[in-house]
């Protein structure tokens, strides 16, 4: 079953790898398409406004000519200057001349219908007037833009000023900044349209991209339907999904070989457990005060056949998932009393601790077990201590039934890793407890600025109100020593007095250790101890 499930959430984090690396191209891609089409889209609208410009200076131009000009009056000179005007000035299509608010003439020559002068729609900035829609009095009767100043207009054909070579799916439009809107090139979307003469930006809506620009004379406004997004979108992502693909590829190929590693990690741990392979080393647990080894803790070890270790914070996480602790504790606690036996019955005193996982608290079945295999082997049940980390405590009900029991039956019950967790001092008080193992990092923190350093005088402290007596874990520096002696921590371990060693070195550790400081306490160092 619980094979099933690994199988099933590997593939699922597979899935979720490979989709990943697609997205994120997907996202990238789309993203990356919407800022070329944007910034291609506001470039056309820039190029419209130059465009406006010109055709709007052209006109201009040809205007100041004919009013600087020494000829007026519809003379004949001035109706040839008028007619080479309009033929020579690109957007003009007729030039007219005004006199007493009328029309006199135009590069066509004279009128004889009474044109009046027309009210202007816009001044621009040069203080030249537009007008929007007016007929030429010649040709067809399409409906021109008049520019006018002084006495003189020149008609233009206003889509002249959106005459842009681009892509075909764009359309533009012409207007002058207060938003009176000059030509365009049939706008799809006329609502947008107007809410862009009104309020000029760049952006997109659902269907369209949209960009716009502006000058002191012209507003110039681009737009693009999204299919052309979508022609880029596609473009882009064709070139980009292979990366996507090789991301996907290799997300499953490393949730694959995860997977086999932890599977494989999972048969060897079976087979390993069916077949013993483990073996104990014990590390010295010191008096502090005296120096002299009280007893230690006893800690597996894995060596494959291949002869390479496996470390216990690897292999017990994955002996706890799959069910396969209950025997590897009960392997540990034949292995410690086979190896221990002698020692024990020889020094009373001496005690060694087990550690336990988070089930074999909470089940109270690791107790029963220890009970039986401790019958007839001499050992006192005061001899062997139990380590209990937080993660035991999760049922709480559980853990103080089953430590009770211990405690009943006489072992010393001690909290491992204090301090990791989050809600230790609630289970502090709740639990039948005799001691407290401060963790490492309390430690490596004594003499440091650190953040955690306060702390480990509290838990010391903490431990003392409560009666508790305490393991400092991981000493390693002789000033961490001194430290937990001036603060009466009781007992402690660590490199600076010796790494977990094989059975046979424990043992004549043990015995050296009582030798040296069993009556007078000197310098409790270990001479192979790491500090320098
Ligand atoms: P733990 O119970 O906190 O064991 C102490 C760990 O600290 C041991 O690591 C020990 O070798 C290491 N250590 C001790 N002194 C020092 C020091 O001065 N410096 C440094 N750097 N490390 C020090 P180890 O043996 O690798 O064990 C790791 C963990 O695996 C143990 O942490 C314990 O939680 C678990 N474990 C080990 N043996 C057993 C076992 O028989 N049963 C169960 N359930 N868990 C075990
Ligand atoms: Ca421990
Ligand atoms: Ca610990």
């Amino acid at each position: 079953m619980k094979r099933v499930r690994t199988i099933a959430a590997i593939a699922l984090a597979a899935l979720l790898g490979a989709a990943l690396p697609i997205l994120v191209v997907v996202y990238f891609t789309w993203s990356r398409s919407q800022d070329a089409d944007q910034q291609r889209l506001h470039q056309t609208a820039e190029r419209t406004l130059q465009r406006a410009n010109r055709a709007y200076e052209a006109g201009l131009l040809a205007l100041r000519k004919l009013n600087q000009a020494p000829v007026s009056g519809c003379s004949p000179e001035h109706l040839r200057l008028m007619r080479g005007l309009a033929l020579t000035t690109h957007s003009a299509e007729q030039v007219g001349y005004f006199e007493d608010g009328r029309l006199r003439c135009t590069s066509w020559g004279m009128t004889e219908d009474l044109i009046p002068e027309p009210t202007p729609d816009h001044v621009t900035a040069d203080g030249a007037t537009l007008t929007l829609g007016v007929r030429p009095v010649a040709g067809d009767n399409a409906s021109l833009l008049a520019l006018q100043l002084g006495r003189h207009d020149i008609l233009m054909d206003p889509n002249r000023f959106v005459d842009v070579i681009t892509d075909p799916n764009v359309r533009l439009a012409v207007a002058t900044p207060d938003g009176r809107l000059i030509a365009q090139q049939a706008l799809p979307d006329q609502d947008l349209l107007q809410h862009l003469l009104r309020e000029p930006h760049s952006g997109s809506t659902a269907r369209t991209l949209y960009a716009t620009a502006q000058d002191q004379e012209w507003l110039a406004i681009a737009v693009a339907p999204r299919t052309s997004l979508l022609t880029s979108f596609r473009q882009n992502a064709l070139r980009l999904l292979p990366l996507g693909v090789v991301g996907a590829v290799m997300a499953i190929a490393a949730a694959v070989w995860l997977s086999r590693r932890r599977l494989s990690l999972r048969n060897e741990l079976a087979s390993a457990v069916r077949r013993r392979e483990f073996r104990m080393d014990y590390q010295p647990i010191i008096e502090l005060d005296t120096g002299i080894c009280v007893g230690a803790e006893a800690l597996v070890r894995w060596s494959r056949a291949d002869g390479t270790q496996v470390r216990p914070d690897l292999f017990i996480p994955v002996a706890e998932e799959t069910g396969l602790i209950e025997a590897l504790t009960d392997h540990v606690m034949d292995l410690v009393l086979n190896d221990m036996r002698e020692l024990l019955i020889h020094d009373r005193s001496a005690h060694i601790a087990i550690n336990l996982s988070a089930g074999d608290v909470s089940s109270g079945r690791a107790l029963k077990v220890l009970s039986g295999k401790l019958i007839g082997t001499g050992i006192h049940p005061q001899q062997i201590w139990l380590e209990a980390t937080e993660r035991g405590f999760l049922d709480i009900q559980g853990a103080r039934t089953s430590l009770a029991a211990a405690r009943r039956a006489g072992h010393c019950v001690a909290i491992d890793d204090f301090g990791v967790g989050y809600s230790s001092l609630q289970y502090l008080q709740q639990l039948p407890l005799d001691a407290l193992k401060i963790d490492k990092s309390f430690i490596d923190s004594i003499g440091t600025h650190s953040a955690t350093s306060p702390v480990t005088s509290h838990i010391i402290d903490m431990a003392k109100t409560l009666g508790l007596f305490t393991v400092a874990e991981g000493i390693e520096t002789s000033a961490q020593l001194a430290y937990l002696q001036s603060r009466q921590v009781e007992f402690g371990q660590g490199w600076l007095f010796s790494r977990p060693l094989p059975a046979p070195e424990f043992i004549a550790y043990h015995e050296q250790r009582r030798r040296q400081y069993g009556k007078a306490p000197e310098d409790m160092r270990n001479p192979n101890s790491i500090e320098e």
